[in-house]
């Protein structure tokens, strides 16, 4: 018996109800092999394999050991709460000894001591905060962790933004508030756990940082790993706003107001550059408007390097960035006195983001660097972005994997329930992750799908291509006997916001059943008053696809309106499909597919999250009967009972175990 088989046997002494499964035991040896041997491992664990816990023994067995961090990174807050309140308590218990755990968080996520102290002496917490600011106090007195995401009072965005922390303004062992600032206690409580649980996010913002965020580790379990590639890619998004590039310069100084910190040096010299650099700010980006054909609804491919204003912006940044650094010289960080640490470290800041701008726009005039892609986002009147943003990002984010993470780690083990494709193909998944050199494991889920599942499959539905009205029409129409043969209980959900927003009203007025949507109140407010209502219909888009795990009747029916595709002119698909096409690859059957199956499995996996869980999965798009592709898709799914008339759906619902929720239409 190996060593994590009879922890799995402790937990069941400990815990009569735990039952213990092959399949949980299997991925835990697998994972404990990956750590002793320093290899790598993908796993596929499908939902109810208990994951968590085949990963975290090891994991927890192996930093006790070992007296080293094991980081362990999942894309949603969920898994986490889950992971420290529950799982590991119960890893510790079992173990016989303490697993020190800690979720760590990007640093905008805590108070700044400093920062708060600021607004408060200089009065700009603004008038909205007048009321509240006691209160705020008060817990910033009392807080441990200073995370605002433990603060359940009201504070506005805007003063989030001015009392927490930035980490290039962040004065660190040069603050006087070092000794109790609450980011680097809980650095420091970061480096003596035993297991560290970072978000997706930051893990990438820890490696596009050059690995300067967290404390070093050899050893991750990426859990919702089917993510983690994307979310790596876009860490090392470089992205040029005007109206950021001009809060930046206002900061530096605003002629208008007098204001920012130029104020404080006395300047003219900086006040002029900062003033002319605005004044190109405008032209250069008028004159981006002018290369890019005319787009106001979607991303546009930047194919060749944009002429722009001839780099005089660029010159402008330049200069300014050279005079901020001779200024920079007066000053230094370790003075005693506070006000001039500040402003060197204003001044640091300042010229470091000018550089990196300047840097951006050179990127964007020569393009010269490697495989990136580049595009446009058009402006934005709700945020008043008046000019088209510019962004580019590597191609690959495989290739960040393989050549920057992986020679920084020994062991790494990417889980998720839905990384293969169809009949367990995990190449989609390999190729996103770099084809390291890596085992991998597929376990099937022990839930009962054939029993407690219904797959729906309608065929009258008209293609969108071919009518869109008539599509919409049938979708309103089984959308509104789906909620009322389940009577609501129910998820709808979308691949675009527009299509949710145009169903909604046409299924609003012809049901008493309350009907909650994601787009009108954002998803977590979505989520908990489905949760707080008696037979709701959530209609959501792209979060509630993923990630979203409500268990028991409250959810007994999700309804995928569209197969989810990604837009085929998303930028970054577009530009790999290209490079993909070149070297002889289909793009459609290499990524688009593997792709949509990836999410079209989450999809289906919101409904049965327990072994009780009984309900329908309907999938409202045709294409799955008219095209070669869609015995693929359907075959990728959980073996959940086929059904495609209405009249034999309401038949079988009626037969599903604990079905309680009254008599079919
Ligand atoms: S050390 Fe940094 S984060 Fe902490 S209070 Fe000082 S400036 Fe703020």
């Amino acid at each position: 018996m190996s060593r994590v088989e009879e922890q799995f046997k402790k937990l069941s002494k400990l815990w009569p109800d735990f039952e213990s499964r092959s399949g949980q035991i299997q991925m835990a040896n697998s994972v404990e092999q990956a750590f002793a041997s320093s290899e790598h491992l993908i796993v596929e664990a499908g939902t109810g394999v208990g994951k968590s816990l085949a990963y975290l023994i090891p994991a927890a067995i192996s930093a006790l050991e070992g007296e080293e961090i094991v980081v362990i990174s999942t894309e949603t807050k969920a898994l986490q709460d889950q992971l420290i309140r529950k799982d590991i308590p119960l890893v510790s218990q079992i173990l016989g000894q303490e697993v020190k755990a800690e979720i760590a968080m990007g640093a905008s996520n805590y108070v700044c001591k400093r920062k708060l102290g600021n607004v408060l002496t200089q009065g700009t917490f603004g008038p909205e905060m007048m009321e509240h600011l006691n209160s705020f106090k008060d817990w910033v007195s009392n807080s441990e962790s200073g995370r605002r995401q433990e603060y359940d009072g009201y504070a506005s965005p805007d003063f989030w933004s001015k009392v927490t922390r930035e980490a290039d303004s962040c004065l660190g062992r040069s603050c006087p508030n070092f000794s109790h600032s609450f980011y680097f206690l809980e650095r420091a409580k970061w480096q003596k756990s035993n297991l560290l649980i970072v978000n997706h996010s930051l893990l990438a913002a820890h490696i596009a940082s050059d690995f300067n965020i967290l404390p070093d580790f050899k050893k991750i379990v990426v859990d919702e790993a089917h993510n983690f590639p994307e979310v790596l890619g876009n860490a090392f998004r470089i992205e040029l706003s005007s109206l950021e590039i001009q809060k930046l310069l206002q900061g530096i100084w605003n002629s208008q107001k007098k204001s920012g910190l130029g104020a404080r040096l006395n300047s003219p010299k900086i006040n002029d550059l900062t003033n002319h650099a605005g004044e190109k700010l405008f032209l250069c980006f008028n004159k981006v408007v002018g290369e890019l054909p005319l787009n106001f609804y979607g991303s546009q491919r930047i194919r060749r390097p944009l002429k722009m204003d001839g780099g005089e912006l660029e010159a402008a940044l330049d200069s300014l960035q050279e005079a901020l650094l001779i200024e920079l010289k007066k000053y230094s960080k370790d003075s005693d006195e506070i006000e001039e640490k500040e402003i060197a470290m204003e001044l640091e800041m300042s010229s470091g983001r000018i550089g990196q701008i300047a840097e951006g726009l050179h990127l964007f005039r020569t393009m010269d660097e490697g495989e990136r892609v580049y595009w446009a986002d058009p402006p934005n009147t709700k945020t008043k972005e008046m000019f088209p943003k510019l962004l580019t990002q590597p191609l690959k984010s495989e290739t960040i994997l393989r050549e920057v993470l992986e020679p920084r780690t020994e062991s790494m083990v990417f889980t998720s329930a839905t990384l293969s494709t169809n009949k367990g193909d995990l190449s989609y998944f390999a190729d996103r992750i770099g084809r390291l050199p890596s085992r991998s494991k597929l376990v099937a889920s022990p839930f009962p799908y054939e029993k407690n599942a219904l797959l729906f499959l309608p065929k009258d539905i008209k293609d969108a291509t071919e009518s869109a009205e008539r599509n919409a029409a049938d979708l309103s129409r089984y959308i509104l006997k789906l909620i009322e043969l389940t009577k609501g209980g129910a998820f709808v959900l979308f691949t675009s916001n527009k299509s949710l927003n145009e169903i909604i009203e046409t299924i609003r007025p012809l049901t008493d059943l309350p009907i909650i949507s994601q787009l009108e109140m954002g998803p977590e407010a979505a989520k908990n008053r489905f949760l707080a209502e008696k037979d709701a219909v959530l209609f959501g888009v792209s979060s509630f696809w993923q990630g979203v795990d409500i268990r028991g009747d409250k959810l007994r029916s999700v309804i995928l309106t569209k197969l989810p595709f990604q837009p085929p002119n998303d930028p970054v698909l577009e530009a790999r499909s290209e490079k993909l096409k070149e070297k002889g690859g289909n793009p459609f059957k290499d990524l688009q597919l593997p792709y949509a199956t990836t999410v079209l499995k989450q999809g289906f996996g919101r409904l049965i999250r327990s072994e009780k869980d009984t309900g329908i999965v309907s999938l409202l798009d045709s294409r799955i009967w008219t095209k070669s592709y869609g015995t693929d898709l359907i075959n990728s799914l959980p073996p959940a009972k086929r059904v495609t008339e209405w009249n034999q759906l309401k038949l079988e619902y009626s037969k599903l175990p604990n079905y309680s929720s009254g008599e079919a239409v």
